[in-house]
């Protein structure tokens, strides 16, 4: 097992700005990325943080990630939003789309953004609570293209899908909005990244290997010499699966946009994302209704008896806000595997990560 360091937020912030600008981004998309890569870590989604940062610079190497790339408007009419991601840099790309979606359905009450083939655009539930923070009702729809398919169907040996994630952000006026956000399969690809970097095996039920066989090792789900690519599972058997196979079709499967299925597969990870941004004002004007009537269930679903009195029952977006404030105050932890990964990348553009 590789050990840890803990890294004060701030300073990874500013590390990977510098690299992302030493790369050839402007400033702002250097901020957005920091931004929403620290917020990852502090979150405690590290497979969505500064992780990241060595595949985006793979990317950039290969020549597939280009920092000239720009979202680009393909056609905006009424409360429909078609954007362009032109496999640009992941989170502005998509905080740019969601700006404008937000935009749109702050005016006419409902907005429906489609984002076609971006580069990978991070934690969802970002843009969730970015719509939340506008006082909106969002439903987001992404898939994974670019990439082999790592996610089994239910009942099959094979992948045929991406980790597809959903998210949906309801806020809470005068609260702090609920955010559900996670992968349709039991585990996000980037946690198994995080522990075969850690060394350690994944829970049972979580992964299948090459013939098909259940296992716990992490490395069956990332390629290797000589051996056919495992399986992530489905959550939630037929019911992950299925929403799995509708956001394919629904984010980029309708419009034409990269899909999992298509060959050869390219070495960058493409995500399209479909969403649904509405005005709860439109539904139910008066703000203190609504606030009466989503904390008086909250209260009710928190009052439910433990299984185990250490571990409160939780709404969507309490664990996150919890490890932000631990992480704020005690720092980051990244393995060493990771850590290095990030020093190799930032040489590479002539950043010194350790003197962050
Ligand atoms: P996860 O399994 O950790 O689930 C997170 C969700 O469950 C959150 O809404 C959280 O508040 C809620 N939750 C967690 N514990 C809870 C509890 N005890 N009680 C109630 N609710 C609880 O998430 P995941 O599937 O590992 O996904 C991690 C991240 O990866 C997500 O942010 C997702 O958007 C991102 N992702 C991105 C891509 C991409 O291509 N961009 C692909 C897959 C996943």
């Amino acid at each position: 097992m590789t050990s840890y360091r803990l890294h004060r937020p701030d300073a990874l912030r500013a590390l990977t700005r510098a690299m992302i600008i030493a790369a050839g981004w402007s400033e702002d998309e250097a901020t957005e990325t920091a931004e929403h890569l620290v917020l990852a870590n502090l979150s405690g989604h590290d497979s969505h943080g500064v992780g990241m940062l060595p595949l985006y610079f793979n990317s950039l190497a290969d020549g597939n990630l280009k920092p000239q790339s720009k979202l680009s408007i393909r056609t905006e009419a009424g409360p429909f939003l078609i954007a362009d991601g032109n496999v640009a840099l992941g989170q502005p790309t998509a905080r740019n789309a969601v700006d404008r979606a937000i935009a749109i359905a702050q005016v006419g009450g409902v907005a429906v953004l489609n984002l076609l083939d971006s580069h990978h655009i991070g934690r969802i539930g970002h843009y969730s609570e970015v719509a939340a923070a506008a006082g909106l009702i969002s439903v987001f729809w992404v898939n994974v293209a670019g990439r082999p398919p790592i996610v089994a169907p239910f009942g099959a040996k094979q992948a045929r899908f991406g980790t597809n994630p959903i998210a949906i952000g309801l806020p809470v006026p005068g609260g702090e909005p609920l955010i559900l956000d996670f992968a349709t399969s039991r585990m996000a690809h980037g946690k198994a990244r995080v522990a075969l970097n850690k060394g350690v095996t994944v829970p049972e039920g979580y992964i299948i290997d090459g013939e098909g066989r259940p296992t716990v090792e992490p490395r069956h789900v990332f390629p290797q010499e000589g051996l056919p690519l495992g399986a992530l599972l489905p959550f939630g058997d037929h019911k992950g699966a299925g929403l799995s196979l509708i956001a394919e079709l629904l984010s980029a499967g309708l419009m034409g946009a990269a899909r999992i299925d298509e060959k050869p597969h390219k070495t960058w990870i493409i995500n399209s994302l479909f969403g649904v941004l509405i005005d709860p004002a439109r539904l139910e004007p008066d703000a203190g209704l609504r606030q009466q009537r989503i904390e008086s269930y909250l209260t009710f679903v928190r009052a439910a008896a433990p299984q185990d009195s250490s571990q409160p029952v939780l709404a969507p977006g309490d664990k996150e806000r919890r490890t932000r404030i631990e992480r704020e105050r005690d720092g980051i932890p990244l393995d060493d595997e990771t850590w290095s990964q990030i020093v190799a990348a930032a040489k590479a553009h002539g950043v010194d990560a350790e003197s962050f």
